[in-house]
């Protein structure tokens, strides 16, 4: 048997089309180096997605594979239930709440984007529960937006497809447009005039609920799957007047922005976003390990610790919460960022990554918009620039791009709640390789539009 029939035979694979699959296999990935995947056939490709949005320093990192090995001679595992501790776990933690905006105070660890942001719920449901005020709880989340995919997560998240057979969304959870220029702002809106329409959307909708009733926002700073939305820089400012006005927690999700995606640390630096809880996880390991963290704020971790009166043991956590080996690899993954200086090279690779994408798409007739920011980009294809038109969706014309692309060696990813294609590679990507990228991507547009007669 190959390994594409054992594959096809026995595992369960997520997000993907359970019949083609069937049909098709999968693709197995052997190897990689830097920006560069090989597959079982010895077949290459340039991954511009660096796996899934997480693989920053790159494939094949010989430090990381020396601190794995390392931690798990000296001490591979043990928890940290019941005042039980490991050593680069408490030096994470130091370590995160130093890197972070404004004040946090504490660190909580899972090992999924999924779980800490079910977590996050949890501790605003519990924060509201200490004090006394058990019925604020609901969740406003945004349109387009992606959080994870456990019940609550995948709750809050923005993209219908994410609840279909699923019985999702949650009833908690809400929704508000995303600030999506191409297709939410009006003819003749100034930016000004549509960051105070979405804010008094979301005002709208916490009086409507009752502001009693509302416990807390989630949003990414660049909503990524959803199609690498990227804010004007008035658009959280002014979203938290209207949390502050009603005592909303804010909850920012930065399991893609996190640790230098954008050129910053985190994308709440870059867009003026003043979270009183933070997600990460991808990034903060560049996904050698699964790691994810909740970041909690002084004023919200005082509230939560005197839950200790009320309600004794804290009660959450996993088995591999704070899993030694998972922080050994971030604390190494953290320093291999700051000794070669990443996120500034993220940056600037970002710059020529927009310079190519523009150069490439942006008079396309197919594309609508070629948008990013930071080593983060998108295409988004439209059937007809003016008047704005937008595919039929049963033609999946980004899924179709990304196929092509990929024949011809380039691994992108299709989101089709806009469909876009997207880029996230390496840090470590070199800008030849961002030019094969772009161009290969753009010989696949032309190829798919040919043979669809586009
Ligand atoms: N939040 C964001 C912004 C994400 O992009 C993702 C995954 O892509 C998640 C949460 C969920 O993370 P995980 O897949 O590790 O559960």
């Amino acid at each position: 048997m190959t390994i594409e029939d054992i594959d096809k035979e026995f595992f369960f694979h997520p997000f993907t089309q359970l019949r083609e699959h069937q049909q098709h296999g999968p693709l197995t990935m052997v190897e990689g180096h830097g920006s560069t995947l090989t597959d079982t056939r010895g077949r290459t490709y340039l991954d511009a997605m660096a796996g899934l949005w997480c693989v920053n320093i790159g494939y094949g990192n010989t430090e990381m594979a020396e601190t794995l090995r390392a931690q798990t001679e000296r001490l591979p595992y043990y928890h940290t239930f019941a005042s039980m501790g490991n050593e680069p776990v408490a030096r994470l933690a130091q370590r995160l709440i130093a890197m972070a905006p404004g004040e946090m105070s504490k660190v909580f660890f899972g090992n999924s984007g999924s779980d800490a942001n079910d977590t996050q719920v949890k501790l605003v449901w519990y924060y509201n529960n200490v004090l006394g005020r058990p019925e604020k709880k609901k969740i406003i989340s945004r349109r387009r937006g992606y959080h994870g995919v456990t019940v609550m997560s995948g709750s809050l998240c923005g993209l219908p497809g994410m609840h279909a057979g699923f019985d999702l969304p949650l009833p908690m959870v809400h929704f508000v447009r995303a600030p999506h220029r191409l297709w939410e702002q009006q003819e003749g809106q100034s930016e000004e005039e549509f960051v105070r329409d979405l804010a008094d959307e979301l005002e709208r909708l916490i009086l409507a609920e009752g502001p009693e009733t509302v416990a807390a926002f989630i949003a990414e700073p660049i909503q990524a799957a959803g199609g690498v939305i990227v804010p004007p820089a008035s658009y959280f400012p002014a979203i938290q007047e209207v949390l502050r006005r009603y005592d909303v927690l804010l909850i920012a999700d930065e399991v893609v922005c996190g640790f230098g995606r954008t050129g910053d640390t985190f994308g709440s630096e870059v867009f003026g976003v003043r979270p009183d809880l933070i997600t990460v996880a991808k990034g903060i390991t560049s996904a050698y390990v699964p790691l994810s963290a909740c970041i909690v704020s002084a004023p919200v971790w005082d509230v939560i610790a005197s839950g200790a009166d009320k309600y004794g043991v804290f009660s959450h956590g996993y088995t591999y919460s704070a899993h030694p080996l998972a922080a050994a690899a971030a604390m190494t993954n953290l320093d291999i960022i700051e000794r070669d200086g990443l996120m500034r090279q993220a940056k600037a690779r970002g710059d020529h990554l927009a310079e190519r994408l523009r150069a490439e798409f942006a008079d396309h007739p197919l594309v609508g918009e070629v948008r990013g920011y930071g080593l983060l980009g998108a295409v988004e294809f439209v059937k007809s620039k003016d008047p704005l038109t937008a595919f039929d969706p049963a033609l999946k014309m980004s899924a179709a791009v990304v196929q092509r692309a990929r024949e011809l060696g380039v691994i992108s990813r299709a989101l089709p709640a806009s469909d876009s294609i997207a880029f996230s590679p390496p840090f470590v990507v070199t800008e030849d390789e961002i030019d094969e990228m772009a161009a290969l991507a753009r010989q696949a547009l032309d190829d798919v539009a040919r043979d669809l007669r586009l």
